[in-house]
């Protein structure tokens, strides 16, 4: 339902609770953040209920912050509101974090075919389907992540905006989407992605709109968007001029 993704210099966490903020008026009942620590691990928390519940959670419980993150509010269409279903979704050995918005309309046919491969399912959504066949693409080809989303692209029917990021590479968001809206913030040697503006128009009003059927990777110093044919495409940047 929401989503915020952030490359820069600043500790992460809270930029992602912030923008999750900005984004609850979509309505929601799950809320989660994953981030690449300073030892290059991934953590990540995830909480059926309201933000305040993983605000919490994570209060009592703190987990290592980190410079690039991804944070997402799941209004569930496919596995109930649980802890389990919220996203991120981990795969690749829990190195690869995903979050998505939409759904995978041929998600059942997807999942027959990875459970025959041997790979195993901790969630009933259709959103860890994407994750797992994210990782095994991940794998073959050669630890290229925008690769990995060109080849999970072309599998995927229906709705979605797909965020993820991978221990291997720190500093490296990539998104993609297909009827489903995805946008870039702008900073000074730092990045956002959201599923609107709202999620970091408190760190800049600078903002570029992904097309349908795009790629986009952003790091701390720039942003490439592709095609799902991987040839690069020209974004035009627009200012975000509503009062936030
Ligand atoms: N279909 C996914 C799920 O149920 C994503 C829902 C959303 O857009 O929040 O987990």
């Amino acid at each position: 339902c929401g989503i915020v993704g952030y490359v820069g210099p600043q500790q992460s966490q809270a930029i992602l609770l912030a923008g999750l903020a900005r984004l609850e008026y979509r309505g929601y009942d799950s809320a989660g953040i994953a981030v690449i620590d300073a030892d290059g691990e991934l953590g990540m928390r995830k909480r059926a209920g309201k933000l305040k519940v993983l605000r919490d959670d994570l209060l009592e419980a703190p987990m290592p912050n980190g410079t690039t993150g991804i944070g997402h509010t799941r209004w569930a269409t496919h596995g109930r509101p649980t802890d389990e279903n919220a996203h991120p979704h981990l795969a690749d050995n829990d190195k690869l974090a995903v979050i998505h918005n939409g759904i995978i309309e041929n998600f059942s046919a997807l999942k027959a075919e990875l459970v025959a491969e041997g790979f195993t399912f901790l969630s009933e959504t259709d959103t860890e389907v994407a994750a797992v066949l994210l990782g095994r693409a991940y794998r073959t080809n050669g630890g290229d992540l925008v690769a990995a989303f060109r080849v999970t692209a072309a599998r995927l029917e229906g709705a979605f905006t797909l965020l993820a990021m991978h221990e291997d590479h720190p500093g490296l968001v990539v998104g993609a989407r297909r009827n489903s809206p995805l946008v870039i913030g702008l900073g000074e040697g730092e990045n956002f992605l959201g599923s609107d503006v709202a999620a970091f128009v408190e760190y800049t009003r600078k903002a570029l709109a992904i097309g349908q059927d795009q790629i986009v990777a952003i790091t701390p110093g720039g942003v490439v968007v592709t095609d799902f044919d991987g040839n690069e495409v020209e974004v035009e940047p627009f200012d975000v001029t509503w009062d936030a």
